[in-house]
């Protein structure tokens, strides 16, 4: 089977178990620092935001302290907005977009919404440049009730009480090479599945909510994110990674069913941004851009929109 020959740990067909899981955690090795990237990063953001510790990872030896940022002026008649980065560790955009977008707009928005941002949802998979945590969970498919993944669990615990408060989330996250390489043929191997080859975009895309895609609210994005770098076109199917192509670079997914971040909250405006680094026609600062410009194109579409009614 395809399986043995594209992924080197478990038998083909059978799904892992424990000592799969332990072979594949011994084989990731740390590669950057939290401290360092984020942790300082954080630190130097206490001056302009309220920073709270809203959670802790333990995963011996190494312990992750989780932070969010919650913008000044908190007013409990303004509704909340919610900015996610680092939920699959890898994706540098989501966790450096998500520290700039803080560093560069923290005072944009004070008086308007309450503004939350989580810089780096998952820590572990951010030091070893991998998409799951050391449990061999994808965080970005465990948001839900007693979830098995603590990165999802503190985030949800952090969300809940203000759940039916927020007006936007954005979720920021990368679409890679090594996605086809490594994680997608990982993630077969794992569940005992066939391996099935697939395409990586080329461009920028959102990923909407098919039980309310809020199609404006998605094209508002594409379109600010458009002056920075180039969007995503359908594969000759009307693609996006598998899902039909609605409207340019935006695609839907039943965001609740499958467990992922941007369906945690009540949010009427809720999109996962997907930055494509790879590309010889991005840069890494333009990737970082990308994601400021789609957390504020969004913030400042919900903002129209209640000015508006
Ligand atoms: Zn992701």
């Amino acid at each position: 089977m395809a399986t043995s020959e594209r992924y080197p740990i478990g038998t083909p067909g059978q799904p892992w178990g424990e000592a799969e899981v332990a072979e594949w955690r011994s084989r990731q090795q740390r590669k950057r620092s939290y401290r360092e990237d984020v942790l300082e990063r954080v630190e130097d953001l206490r001056e302009r935001f309220d920073v709270e510790q809203y959670g802790q990872l333990d995963y011996g030896p190494d312990t992750y302290p989780l932070f969010v940022l919650k913008g000044r002026g908190w007013n409990e008649e303004l509704p909340c907005v919610l900015v996610t980065g680092g939920v699959h560790g890898y994706e540098t955009s989501g966790v450096h977009g998500t520290l700039l977008f803080a560093e560069r707009h923290a005072a944009d928005y004070v008086g308007k919404v309450n503004v939350m941002i989580v810089p780096c949802v998952s820590p572990w998979g951010y030091e070893r440049i991998h998409r799951w945590n050391p449990l061999a969970l994808d965080p970005n498919r465990s948001f839900r009730a007693d979830s098995p993944a603590p990165e999802s669990a503190a985030l949800m615990g952090l969300v809940e009480p203000l759940r039916d408060r927020f007006a936007v989330h954005i979720d920021l996250h990368e679409t890679t090479d090594t996605d086809e390489s490594e994680f997608r043929p990982a993630l077969a191997a794992r569940d005992g599945v066939e391996f099935v080859p697939g395409e990586i975009p080329d461009g920028f895309y959102v990923v909407g909510d098919t039980a309310d895609p809020q199609p404006e609210f998605q094209q508002a994005i594409i379109r600010a994110v458009s002056k920075v770098t180039h969007i995503a076109p359908a594969d000759e199917k009307g693609e996006i990674i598998g899902s039909p192509m609605v409207a340019p670079g935006v695609i839907n997914y039943a965001l609740r069913e499958l467990g992922l971040c941007a369906g945690i909250t009540g949010a009427r405006y809720r999109s996962t941004t997907e930055v494509y680094p790879d590309s010889p026609r991005a840069t890494p600062e333009q990737c970082n851009e990308a994601q400021v410009v789609a957390a504020r194109a969004a913030i400042d579409y919900a903002l129209r929109y209640q000015a508006g009614t």
